[in-house]
C-alpha cells in the first residue's frame, strides 16, 4: 500500500526494443527446433490448425488474427504437456495466378512460389510456433500427386462421374469463364461480352450419397459454433414430401402419354393447384410447347439463360414466366391446369418441376398475382373458418377444405393420407429430397490439379494407373485467355496411348476445383513426406481428428462440408479411422478498419487524407465524411498493413493487441491508441524485470520448478515425460503481508488465465488478468523476499509466453531461467495462496463512512467491535466517549453511534 511504483526510470540501456530481440529469438528457436513436432506415442497429442491461406503475396490482418489465435492455443497446449502438431501450408492453385499470367505474362507457378516465399517470411515475423518441416503446397506435384490418387479412390468407389452441366461461355473469347469472371451484369471480365450458358460434360463427386450422414453427424460436433452447424444443415436441406405425377393432356383433354412429376413438401395442398411450372431447361419443354407459344417460350428461355441461379431464386426477384400452351390433369381432383415455365424453378433442383399453389406458397402467390392465375385456399388455420387472406399466402399447416375426401384432416395426417392414396392409385410416392447437389469439380482452367483420367475411343474413361501419378501440370505454357483451356491446346500433352489398349487416346483437360485440394490437406500434415501414400493410417489416426480448427466463417459451408465428406469417404475406404475431421471449430471475427466515406459521392477517403479526424472532411470538397468501422479492404483504403505494425511496435505488441481488443469470435475494430497501450504494457513488464535484475534477483532464487525435458532429449528421439504434469509451487512457510498480497495476485492470475484458455478461449480477459498481475507486482514486488518475487516473475513470464513469446523468452533468459520459457510447464494455482487473511473493514460513525481498517478475515463480532473501538477513526470521532450503540456487520462494517 502506498509503496512507490516499482519501475526504475527508463534509460537507453533498459528500453524495450522488440526489433532487437524478436528476430534473434525467431532464429534461435528455428535452430533449436523448438517448434518441431515431437513423436507422439502416448495419447497426449494436440493438433492445432489454422485454415491455410491462398498465397496472394500479402499477409493481411485477417490472416494475422487467425494465426495468432491458433498459435496461443498451440503454445498453451504444449506448456500443458501435450505433444503439439501446429503446421502451415498453402492453398496454392486457383484463378489469380492464371489471371496474372494472362494479364502480365508471369508464369503461374513462379508467381505462386514467389508469393509463398514472401508470405512465409511475413509469417515468420509473427513468431508463430509452426513446424515448417511439415509445410504442404497444393500446387507442388509431391502434394497434388495424392490429390489425384484420392480422386481415383472416389472413381473406384463409384463416387466420381461425368454428366452435362452448365458453364459460363464467353462468345467473343470462345472460352469458359469461372463465376468470378462474370460481372454483376452478366458480362465477361475481359471481353465485356454478354456471357452465355453452355452445356459441357463435366466431372462430379457424389456428395449426395453422404447427405444423410453429413446431416445426422452434425449433433456430434459439440465443439462447433451452433451457427455453423445450422448453416450446414440448411445447405444439405433434407425435406420429406412426395413426388406427384400430373398427366399431360392433348387439346381435347385426353392423356398424351407424357407426365410431369413434381416434388412437393406439401402434398396436403394438392387440391389448391392452379398451374404447374417447369424449369425452362426441362427436357419436356421443347416437346410440349404448342406452336402458338413457341416464339414466346424461345425468347423467355434465352432471357433466363443469361441469369445466374442466385438471381433466379432471389426472394425479391420478379418471378417471370410464360405458359407453354399445354395442360396437365391434377391427379387428385381431375382438374385441368396450365403448364408454365418460370425463372424461379431450377432444372437441377428436385424434378425441375413444381406444382403452383398460390394460396399456400408465397413465391407461387406472387407469381399467380403477376400472371392473374387463380388462388384457391384449401388449408385454413385450425379452429377457424376464415377463408380470406390478404397480402400473402397462408403457409402454415392447418386443416383441409375444398379437398374432397380429405376435408377436415389436419395437415400432417393429410400429407400421409394423400401420399398413401397417390401410392395406391399410382400417381405418386413418398420421397425425401435434399437441397444438396452433387459437387461439380471440373474447371476448364490451367492452374489446377489435372484430373487423372484418359479418354479412349474403345475403352471409354480410363483412370491413369496409380504408378504413373502424378499427371504433371505442364509448365511454361502460353496464355491468351481465349479459346480452349491452355491444357487442351497442348497437343503433346493431350495425346497419349491408352493405358488399357495402347491405342491413341486423349488426356482429360479439365482440372479440379481447388476445394478438392483443401479437402484433405489437414490429413497430409500428419505424414507430409510420405512418398508411397497420401498418409499412413497409423499416423493420421494418431494426430486426427484436429483438436482445434480456426478459420473464417466464410468457410462455414463448402470447405468444412467437403472436408467432412472426404473424411467419411476415406474412412469407408479404410484409409483412416474416424468419422469427423475437426473436433472443435473456432470461427474468428473480422478485423475492421476505420473507414471514411463521402455520403454524397459514395467515395471512400484514405485515413491519411483526412486532415482532422475529429472533424473528418473530404480533402477535395470539404464535405463532412461518414466514419465507421468496416472489414479491411483495399477498395475502402481502410486496411492496416501487418508488416508496418510489426516494424513499428514488434510482433508481440501486434499479437497482444489482437488478442486483447475483442473475444476471438467477435469482430475487432483496429485502434492505434490501443496498440500503443499494449506496447506500453509490455514496456512495463520489461521495466519490472529490469528492476528485479538490479536487485540481483534470479529465477534460481525461486521455488523448484518442473521443466519439460530439454530439446536434446527430443532430438535424440527419447520421449517427453508421460502424462501432462503441471508446474506447482510450494507455499513458503513464512510470508510478510506484502508477500501474501503478491502471492494472492499471482495465483489469482494463474486461476483466471487457465480458465480463460480453456474451452471458449477468452484471450481478451486473459490479457486483462496479465495487466492486473503486472500492476500488483509493481506494488508489491520490491517488498517481497527473493523466493516469492522469483515465483511471481516466473509465473508472469510463463503466463505471458503464449501471448508475447519473444518478450517472455528474452526476460526469462535475462533472469537466468532454465531452458526455454516455452518448454516450461503451465503453472497450477496454490489454493492456500488464494485465501485472503485480512479484509478491509469499513468504520461508520452514525451511518457515515469515516475510515477503513484491515482486520483478520476470520474475526468474530466481538473482536470486530473491539478493533473498531480502538481504531484511530473511533478515537477521533468519539473523543474518548463510549458509543450509545454499536452495529457490526461481519465481513463488511462497524457502525458506531455516539
Ligand atoms: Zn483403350
Amino acid at each position: 500500500m502506498g509503496a512507490r511504483p516499482f519501475y526504475p526510470s527508463v534509460t537507453e540501456a533498459s528500453r524495450y526494443r522488440p526489433e532487437q530481440i524478436e528476430r534473434r529469438w525467431q532464429q534461435a528457436w528455428a535452430e533449436q527446433g523448438l517448434d518441431h513436432t515431437p513423436v507422439e506415442t502416448d495419447g497426449t497429442s494436440f493438433y492445432a490448425l489454422s485454415m491455410f491461406p491462398y498465397p496472394s503475396g500479402n499477409l493481411h490482418m485477417g490472416h494475422v488474427r487467425n494465426y495468432v489465435i491458433t498459435d496461443v492455443i498451440a503454445r498453451t497446449a504444449r506448456m500443458r504437456g501435450h505433444r503439439v502438431l501446429h503446421p502451415m501450408g498453402w492453398d496454392a492453385f486457383g484463378l489469380p495466378a492464371e489471371n496474372a499470367a494472362i494479364e502480365r505474362g508471369v508464369e503461374p507457378g513462379d508467381w505462386t512460389d514467389r508469393n509463398i516465399a514472401s508470405m512465409r517470411e511475413q509469417l515468420r515475423q509473427l513468431g508463430l510456433s509452426i513446424d515448417w518441416d511439415r509445410e504442404v503446397t497444393t500446387c507442388h506435384s509431391d502434394y497434388y500427386r495424392w490429390t489425384q490418387w484420392l480422386f481415383l479412390q472416389f472413381l473406384e468407389a463409384g463416387l466420381a462421374y461425368r454428366r452435362e452441366a452448365t458453364v459460363n461461355w464467353d462468345p467473343v473469347d470462345q472460352t469458359v469463364l469461372a463465376n468470378e469472371q462474370v460481372d454483376g451484369e452478366g458480362r465477361s471480365w475481359r471481353s465485356g461480352a454478354l456471357v452465355e450458358k453452355r452445356q459441357l460434360r463435366q466431372w462430379f463427386l457424389k456428395i449426395t450419397a453422404y447427405a444423410d450422414q453429413l446431416l445426422d453427424d452434425l449433433p456430434k460436433l459439440e465443439g462447433w459454433p451452433e451457427r455453423v452447424r445450422t448453416m450446414q444443415a440448411n445447405w444439405i436441406g433434407r425435406s420429406s414430401g412426395a413426388e406427384l405425377d400430373f398427366a399431360v393432356v392433348d387439346g381435347e383433354g385426353q392423356p398424351s402419354g407424357e407426365a410431369i412429376t413434381v416434388f412437393t413438401t406439401r402434398p396436403d395442398t394438392i387440391f389448391g393447384v392452379s398451374y404447374v411450372v417447369l424449369a425452362p431447361e426441362h427436357p419436356l419443354v421443347a416437346r410440349l410447347t404448342t406452336p402458338d407459344q413457341a416464339i414466346a417460350v424461345e425468347a423467355f428461355c434465352d432471357l433466363v439463360s443469361r441469369q445466374s441461379d442466385q438471381e433466379r431464386t432471389a426472394e425479391d426477384g420478379p418471378k417471370r414466366g410464360v405458359p407453354i400452351g399445354a395442360r396437365v390433369r391434377n391427379p387428385a381432383n381431375g382438374e385441368l391446369v396450365p403448364l408454365w415455365i418460370a425463372d424461379y424453378v431450377l432444372a437441377e433442383y428436385g424434378t425441375g418441376a413444381v406444382m403452383g399453389v398460390p394460396a399456400h406458397d408465397q413465391r407461387d402467390f406472387l407469381f399467380a398475382r403477376r400472371h392473374e392465375l387463380p388462388v384457391r385456399q384449401v388449408i385454413i388455420p385450425e379452429g377457424s373458418d376464415e377463408h380470406a387472406f390478404e397480402g400473402g399466402a397462408w403457409t402454415e399447416p392447418g386443416v383441409l377444405i375444398h379437398s374432397g375426401r380429405f376435408d377436415g384432416l389436419a395437415s400432417p395426417s393429410a400429407k400421409a393420407a394423400i401420399t398413401a392414396a397417390a401410392e395406391s392409385e399410382g400417381w405418386g410416392r413418398g420421397k425425401v429430397q435434399y437441397r444438396l447437389r452433387d459437387w461439380l469439380i471440373s474447371r476448364q482452367r490451367y492452374w489446377g490439379c489435372p484430373i487423372p483420367v484418359i479418354h479412349c475411343a474403345s475403352c471409354g474413361v480410363v483412370p491413369v494407373p496409380a504408378e504413373q501419378l502424378p499427371v504433371e501440370l505442364p509448365r511454361q505454357v502460353a496464355f491468351s485467355g481465349k479459346g480452349a483451356s491452355p491444357l487442351a491446346q497442348l497437343e503433346d500433352w493431350v495425346n497419349v496411348a491408352c493405358p488399357c489398349c495402347g491405342q491413341p487416346a486423349r488426356r482429360e483437360t479439365d482440372t479440379m476445383d481447388t476445394f478438392m485440394c483443401s479437402s484433405w490437406y489437414y490429413l497430409r500434415y500428419s505424414d507430409p513426406h510420405n512418398t508411397a501414400l497420401p498418409f499412413e493410417r497409423s499416423k493420421v489416426d494418431r494426430w486426427l481428428p484436429v483438436d482445434q480448427y480456426v478459420g473464417g466463417i466464410e468457410h462455414a459451408i463448402l470447405h468444412l462440408l467437403y472436408s467432412r465428406f472426404f473424411t467419411k469417404v476415406l474412412r469407408d475406404r479404410g484409409l483412416l479411422g474416424f468419422d469427423e475431421p475437426f473436433t472443435r471449430l473456432l470461427t474468428q471475427g473480422m478485423v475492421q478498419g476505420i473507414t471514411y466515406k463521402n455520403p454524397h459521392s459514395g467515395k471512400y477517403i484514405a485515413p491519411a487524407d483526412v486532415a482532422d479526424p475529429t472533424d473528418p472532411r473530404d480533402p477535395n470538397s470539404g464535405e463532412v465524411l461518414e466514419v465507421f468501422f468496416e472489414k479491411m479492404s483495399k477498395s475502402k483504403y481502410n486496411g492496416v498493413d501487418p508488416t508496418a505494425v510489426i516494424d513499428r511496435y514488434g510482433a508481440d505488441t501486434a499479437r497482444m493487441f489482437i488478442l486483447f481488443k475483442a473475444p476471438p469470435e467477435k469482430d475487432l475494430e483496429w485502434d492505434d491508441a490501443d496498440v500503443e497501450g499494449q506496447f506500453r504494457f509490455l514496456q512495463r513488464i520489461w521495466r519490472l524485470v529490469e528492476g528485479a535484475l538490479a536487485r540481483g534477483l534470479s529465477l534460481a532464487d525461486g521455488p523448484a520448478m518442473a521443466v519439460q525435458e530439454g530439446l536434446d532429449g527430443r532430438a535424440s528421439g527419447s520421449s517427453l515425460p508421460g502424462a501432462p504434469e503441471l508446474l506447482r509451487f510450494s507455499t513458503p512457510e513464512e510470508c510478510s503481508p506484502a508477500e501474501r498480497e503478491l502471492r494472492r495476485a499471482v495465483h489469482t492470475a494463474i486461476t483466471a488465465i487457465s480458465d480463460d484458455l480453456d474451452g471458449d478461449y477468452q484471450f481478451n480477459t486473459a490479457v486483462s488478468e496479465l495487466m492486473k498481475l503486472s500492476n500488483a507486482m509493481g506494488e508489491h514486488l520490491e517488498a517481497a523476499g527473493l523466493p516469492v518475487a522469483a515465483e511471481a516473475l516466473a509465473s508472469l513470464l510463463i503466463l505471458l509466453a503464449p501471448f508475447a513469446p519473444h518478450l517472455a523468452e528474452e526476460l526469462w533468459q535475462k533472469l537466468g531461467g532454465n531452458g526455454s520459457v516455452h518448454l516450461q510447464r503451465w503453472p497450477v494455482a496454490d489454493p492456500a495462496a488464494l485465501v485472503r487473511d485480512t479484509i478491509p473493514l469499513v468504520i461508520q460513525i452514525k451511518g457515515k463512512v469515516r475510515g477503513n481498517l484491515e482486520v483478520p478475515a476470520d474475526a468474530d463480532k466481538a473482536t470486530l467491535e473491539k478493533l473498531a473501538l480502538e481504531s484511530e477513526v473511533a478515537l477521533r470521532w468519539l473523543e474518548g466517549k463510549a458509543p450509545s450503540r454499536v452495529i457490526v456487520v461481519p465481513g463488511k462494517l462497524v457502525n458506531l453511534v455516539p
